[in-house]
């Protein structure tokens, strides 16, 4: 049996971080977590509940209320975020949630208690999990991690193609502005800001097909002695 180690994904939005995140871990055999899930299910929470955010205290009161995990949906071959008993995969996609997720997991309580879970979640390793702090914060003795980057034209059109296949009335505009304002708070928070690890391994895919940055990152598990599960293929 392959090496269990823990693999992370950090990087700008948008980045195509989870569907690498995504295949690594089928190819490994790999439990996958999607951080920023998590963050958009407090958002959601948080929105649904008409949580003060800038109120420490409601910000507390509410986090007691909020249950995370995750259930692996056959069909859709995918691990979902559940809140409170609520598939919420779907819902916390949405722009309204991604115009606020920003603001609400800049606070230090909210990230607290979610990066105790993802803590929980890697005790075990043999997981990929991606984000924007978890080689730095969450998982700073990573045996693998990987910054992905991308131009920002790049970026952006890769999410308005996905946003508006679910919501023809998006405008490339707010999908451009989300994606810069994100990056700005992500970057600019004081709490556990994006950055790259000192020891993460660069991966820009601007001009890159999905195969050959799985092949980039399948080359640097194998340099850690982590080998592709035999019965699974992408
Ligand atoms: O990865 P995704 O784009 O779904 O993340 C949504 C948001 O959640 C990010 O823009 C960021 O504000 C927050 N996030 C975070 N730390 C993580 C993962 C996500 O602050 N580890």
């Amino acid at each position: 049996m392959s090496r269990k180690i823990i693999i992370t994904i950090d990087g700008w939005s948008s980045c195509g971080k989870s569907t690498l995140a995504k295949q690594m871990a089928k190819k490994l055999g790999y439990v996958y977590i999607d951080s920023g899930a998590m963050y958009r299910a407090i958002t959601l929470f948080f929105l649904r509940n008409h949580v003060d955010w800038t109120d420490t205290q409601a910000v507390k009161a509410a986090l007691k209320q909020i249950n995370l995990s995750f259930e692996f949906n056959e069909k859709s071959q995918q691990s979902e975020m559940v809140l409170n008993d609520e598939n919420v995969e779907y819902v916390i996609r949405d722009l309204i949630i991604a115009e606020k997720v920003s603001e609400v997991s800049s606070i230090a309580e909210v990230r607290k208690f979610a990066v105790k879970q993802q803590q929980e979640m890697g005790r075990k390793k043999g997981i990929v999990m991606d984000g924007r702090d978890i080689g730095t914060t969450v998982f700073p003795s990573a045996e693998l991690k990987i910054f992905m980057t991308a131009d920002i034209a790049v970026r952006v059109e890769r999410r308005f193609k996905e946003m508006f296949d679910k919501n023809p009335n998006v405008t490339i505009e707010e999908v451009k502005n989300n994606l810069e304002m994100r990056d700005y708070i992500d970057s600019n928070r004081e709490v556990s800001p994006l950055r790259k690890a000192a020891d993460a391994i660069l991966l820009d895919n601007t001009n890159l097909t999905m195969q050959e940055q799985l092949d980039f990152a399948l080359k640097l598990a194998k340099s850690k002695k982590v080998e592709p599960n035999p019965m699974q293929d992408v």
